[in-house]
């Protein structure tokens, strides 16, 4: 890792050079961009059916008003066929196979190891604190030369919590690759996101999804805040209609109604504060983590039978018992105060 100051960090030295190099498919819709009135460029079915037309590659309406609601420019933003697609290619645009490595807290979302390792890319991995936060000691030992992105989930998943935002902080001061700090379930959290402080950190890079919060997991969109020449380098290599026509629409609506959202939000954190005091009166819980999300930990005495019960019972959880931290812990979603009765009167006989 160099030590320069961080003015002096240059997004382009962390890309890859053919990724750099790359000269990107233009499509017909990337190449003409004024008004028109008869469109015979991209070999498309001229009938109304209405989705003959495809959609606009780099999905300005949306971004128009996503960049309003968060209080950042257009250019800051990259929209994905879910976040996932943005993990995928920040680690292909910033990591060489076989020789770059990204950083990963242990545990956590198992999305960045995953499309590490599909791209050949090493994975090194830092355990959190025994209390679920970043280890500012272990941290700077772990990662190198070779670490080209640290990845951090805050709220993490599957713990629930949010990272302390000072050591965050520390972390952004002192490693000059890449930053991402994955905010899933920031709708949830009482704490600010760190968009707004993309202008003070060229390395940083915030991902947001509309799959959870929102209630939009079925569209598959996702969001990724970053500086404008972070976000050129995911435009250059993304598929060019990578989100469609129905979502970007559905996304629209989405954003001009975002009090649903917010209903949505404070009734899921009303009924997650009833389940976790439900759950602490129950014989076979061990210990309710704090949440800052929508879900929670849950330790357990017996997490692989306590699955098990529930699944026969049809009620699936997630059974985290052989994740880093976690041994006979089972992670819960919040559902509707129906659903989370009928787990906790399950959960009651056991
Ligand atoms: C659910 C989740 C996502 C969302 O991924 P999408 O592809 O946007 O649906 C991202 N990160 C974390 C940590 C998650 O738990």
């Amino acid at each position: 890792m160099t030590k320069r100051s961080k003015s002096f960090i240059d997004i382009n030295t962390l890309v890859r050079k053919n990724i750099l190099t790359l000269k990107p498919y233009s499509s017909a819709r990337d190449e003409f961009k004024g008004e028109a009135e008869v469109f015979l460029d991209a070999n498309e079915n001229p009938y109304p059916s209405p989705y003959n037309r495809y959609p606009d590659p780099l999905q300005r309406s949306v971004k128009a008003k996503l960049a309003e609601a968060k209080g950042v420019d257009p250019a800051n933003i990259f929209l994905g066929n879910g976040s996932d697609e943005a993990i995928d290619l920040l680690i292909r645009a910033f990591c060489e196979p076989y020789q770059d490595s990204i950083l990963i807290t242990d545990p956590t979302y198992g999305m960045y190891s995953v499309c590490a390792e599909v791209n050949g890319v090493n994975v090194q991995q830092v355990v959190l604190t025994p209390d679920f936060d970043l280890d500012l000691e272990a941290l700077p030992k772990t990662f190198d030369a070779s670490t080209k992105i640290l990845f951090l989930c805050s709220p993490n998943n599957p713990t629930g919590n949010l990272l302390s935002r000072d050591k965050i902080m520390e972390v952004l001061k002192r490693f000059y690759g890449l930053v991402v700090i994955d905010e899933a379930y920031i709708d949830f959290a009482k704490s600010k996101s760190f968009v707004h402080e993309l202008a003070k950190y060229p390395h940083l890079v915030v991902l947001q999804t509309f799959s959870k919060a929102w209630g939009l997991a079925g569209l598959r969109l996702g969001m990724c805040f970053a500086s404008p020449e972070i976000i050129h380098i995911l435009n250059k290599i993304k598929y060019p209609y990578n989100v469609n026509i129905r979502t970007q629409d559905l996304a629209l609506d989405a954003l001009d109604n975002a009090y649903r959202k917010d209903i949505w939000v404070d009734e899921i954190l009303t009924q997650r504060d009833k389940l976790v005091k439900a759950l602490r009166s129950l014989k076979i819980v061990d210990k309710v983590f704090h949440s800052d999300a929508n879900f929670v930990l849950v330790r357990v005495k017996d997490a692989p039978f306590t699955y098990q019960y529930l699944t026969d019972n049809k009620i699936i959880v997630r059974d985290r018992s052989r994740v880093t931290l976690c041994y006979n812990c089972i992670r819960i979603t919040v559902g509707t105060p129906e659903e989370n009765d009928k787990l906790i009167e399950a959960l009651k006989k056991l």
